[in-house]
């Protein structure tokens, strides 16, 4: 193992619901904060720390996003990249509907490109239907009507942009 990585697992304990959580300083807003002085600045949030040692640099415009909505976890298959619009947009959504989708649902959106992502969630929040602008390879996942949507509750419609999602990425791949 990676020796950085080395040293900041030594601070973390394995919880029931399978998250790494930092048992070390948190930020002011609750993230696991990595002090260390083999760092430039000497602090950074370990949670980006751990995805940079595994993935490399994050560019510019990204963010990662903790996919166990657990702020303090530090696990890497519980980290995902996503572009800053998209996570922002993700998290407006509320902790509720963020609690619907699962880990393939939220990775697959950082795998779509940032506008796509985007859109989809804005859609979401607005109750809008999901069509793609541009027709997806051939088969297009079934939709319901619009009246029907109409009728669903924020967690049903987000269960079902996600299935469709998933059916689309199938379909991609
Ligand atoms: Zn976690
Ligand atoms: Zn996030």
């Amino acid at each position: 193992m990676d020796t950085r990585l080395k040293s900041v697992y030594k601070n973390m304990r394995i919880r029931n619901s399978g998250c790494w959580e930092w048992t070390e300083e948190l930020t002011r807003d609750g993230y696991a904060l990595y002090v260390s002085p083999n760092i430039v600045g000497r602090c950074t949030l370990a949670h980006q720390y751990v995805y940079t040692i595994l993935h490399g640099k994050v560019q510019k415009d990204y963010d990662i996003h903790h996919i166990c909505r657990n702020k303090r976890c530090i696990k890497p298959s519980h980290l995902v990249k996503l572009h800053h619009k998209v996570h922002f947009a993700l998290h407006r959504l509320g902790w509720d509907v963020m609690a619907t989708l699962n880990d393939l649902q939220i990775k697959s959106l950082s795998e779509l490109p940032p506008e796509e992502g985007l859109q989809l969630i804005l859609s979401m929040r607005e109750r809008r239907h999901f069509v793609p602008d541009k027709p997806v390879r051939e088969k297009k996942p079934k939709v319901p009507t619009e009246s029907a949507i109409a009728k669903l509750s924020e967690k049903q419609l987000a269960e079902l942009y996600y299935t469709l999602m998933a059916k689309r990425q199938q379909e991609l791949m």
